[in-house]
């Protein structure tokens, strides 16, 4: 039997063979422990029915595990030169389908109806490149993707900000961003030493758990967002100040206050201090007058 990929030894004897010298660029910080990625596979319930979305396999580790539980696997890989060492680190796997693309432009939906179409259901599970973190995350959840939830390994801080909750330092934009989509929970603590390289960030792995129907209801989805990114512009502005500077040309203080005023929000207040609900009233009153 092969040892598995992600073990200090084997990885670096596929590194050695290949002469493969890590790009910092694209984020390639490589697991080499067994365990946290058997933890990571649990967190996303991944079944023998399970269709899995990976981005960045690296050199296999996770995608390895991910093989031996799931279905089937699908990974986007950036990185021409580990085409060939996954072709080989992988060749045991035959339910793997490695796709050379960039996942910011690749055609996800498109792939799942190639690749799950005998799948009870579909998770990305993924060690993603900290440097487009949000990107990534935003593409999933914003392209209304038919998967039951996202379980990444991400930079801990980041994780934080997604998973606040109102009043609190980390809650933001990206919080009610990912929460209008999904229920978010960071579920591990991970030490840098699992890596190779180590990165220089604490690292964490969140689950998100995409809700049925959106966690409120927006007559106009981009509208929402454009209002409560506008409210966290500048985070020390009140409401008001933010909403009148950031909003949007037609958008003026005297009808702002107004809509503040119906959806029952004082304008003092601060972004980080309001909740879905409050920021989903907000967005209708102020679409009622700014239509
Ligand atoms: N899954 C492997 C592991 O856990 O050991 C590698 C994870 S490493 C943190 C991130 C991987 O994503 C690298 O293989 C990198 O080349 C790849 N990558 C970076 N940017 C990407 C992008 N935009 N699209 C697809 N893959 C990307």
């Amino acid at each position: 039997m092969m040892k598995d990929i992600a073990t200090p030894a084997r990885t670096k004897e596929i590194l050695n063979k290949y002469g493969f010298s890590f790009k910092k660029s694209l984020g390639q910080n490589f697991l080499i422990d067994t365990n946290v990625l058997r933890n990571i596979v649990d967190a996303a319930s991944v079944s023998e029915k399970t269709g899995v979305i990976e981005v960045g396999p690296g050199i296999g580790a996770l995608t390895e595990q991910l093989a031996k539980r799931a279905k089937k696997v699908v990974s986007f890989e950036i990185d021409q030169r580990l085409l060939p060492v996954l072709d080989e680190t992988l060749a045991p796997y035959d339910n793997v389908t490695i796709i050379h693309s960039d996942v910011l432009k690749a055609n996800i939906h498109e792939a799942i109806k190639e690749n799950f179409q005998d799948v009870d259901d579909i998770m990305v599970v993924a060690n993603l490149p900290y440097y487009v973190t949000t990107p990534i995350l935003m593409k999933l959840l914003e392209e209304h993707l038919p998967i039951r939830g996202i379980v990444v390994m991400i930079q801990a801080e980041v994780a934080d900000r997604i998973a606040a909750k109102p009043g609190t330092k980390d809650y933001g934009a990206l919080s009610i961003a990912a929460q209008y989509f999904a229920e978010a929970e960071r579920v591990l603590t991970v030490p840098a030493t699992v890596f190779v390289p180590q990165p220089r960030v604490d690292s964490a792995v969140l689950r998100l758990t995409i809700r049925k129907e959106p966690a409120v209801n927006v007559s106009d989805e981009s509208y929402f967002f454009q209002v409560f990114h506008a409210c966290f512009a500048n985070r020390r502005k009140t409401i008001l100040n933010n909403l009148v500077h950031n909003l949007g040309p037609k958008e003026r203080k005297p009808e702002i206050e107004e809509a503040l005023d119906e959806a029952g929000i004082d304008p003092k207040r601060r972004g980080e201090t309001l909740s879905l609900e409050e920021f989903a009233a907000l967005s209708e009153s102020l679409l009622k007058r700014f239509p």
